[in-house]
């Protein structure tokens, strides 16, 4: 069972891989995003606490962060982290090896320009964007929701999450040196798939 970790900038692909890496290897993705979306949704306590920075694209606090992915983690031995860990302190709360960290590198041009054009579905999270239209515009292919705009995809706040990316998610290249596999983000959603299996089955 592999473990392994996605690492990049914001709308980068790492949600789209994770969910092919997650089928063609059968280990489970796992999102820090989404699961913190997911307490927002269901309005819990956390949720709350939370909902601001989510929308601002600060980061949440670590003690909650870490709780959170803990919690995720009992019981699981192969996954794909996707959003965790974002700074060092995060990797060093990890409590198993990692095999390979992936990082799916784009320039802060392409993500600002993918990002205006990135719709969600609300209800199942799945995502639309220029290389995945929804067969009908606005609606989810799958549920038939209207699509909506992260609230965290409004401009102002793509440009903050970038800035908190450099700041604090980009020192972790060079600190898993060792297990890192760069793949460019900028090739096609299969192309960028491609080059992960392959180089992880090298
Ligand atoms: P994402 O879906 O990975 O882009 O995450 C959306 C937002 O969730 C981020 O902008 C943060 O506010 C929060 N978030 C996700 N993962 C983490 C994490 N590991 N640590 C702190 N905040 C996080």
């Amino acid at each position: 069972m592999k473990r392994l970790i996605l690492l990049g900038p914001p709308a980068a692909g790492k949600g789209s891989q994770a969910k092919k890496l997650s089928k063609a290897l059968g280990i489970p993705h796992i999102s820090t995003g989404d699961l913190l979306r997911e307490e927002v949704s269901k309005g819990s306590v956390i949720g709350k606490k939370i909902k601001k920075t989510l929308e601002s694209g600060d980061l949440v606090p670590d003690k909650i962060i870490v709780q959170l992915i803990k919690k995720r983690l009992e019981n699981e031995d192969g996954f794909i982290l996707d959003g965790f860990p974002r700074d060092i302190e995060q990797a060093k709360q990890l409590p198993l090896e990692i095999d390979h960290v992936i990082l799916i590198d784009a320039s802060d041009e392409k993500i600002i320009e993918r990002v205006s054009k990135r719709e969600i579905c609300p209800t199942c999270g799945r995502i639309y964007g220029v290389d995945v239209p929804p067969i009908r515009k606005g609606l989810c292919d799958d549920d038939n929701t209207p699509l909506i705009h992260r609230p965290d995809d409004r401009p102002e706040s793509i440009k903050h999450r970038l800035e908190v990316y450099h700041e604090k998610t980009q020192p972790l290249i060079k600190y898993y040196e060792d297990k890192l596999i760069r793949v460019n983000g900028d090739l096609s959603i299969d192309e960028v798939f491609k080059e992960i299996i392959k180089q992880i089955t090298a």
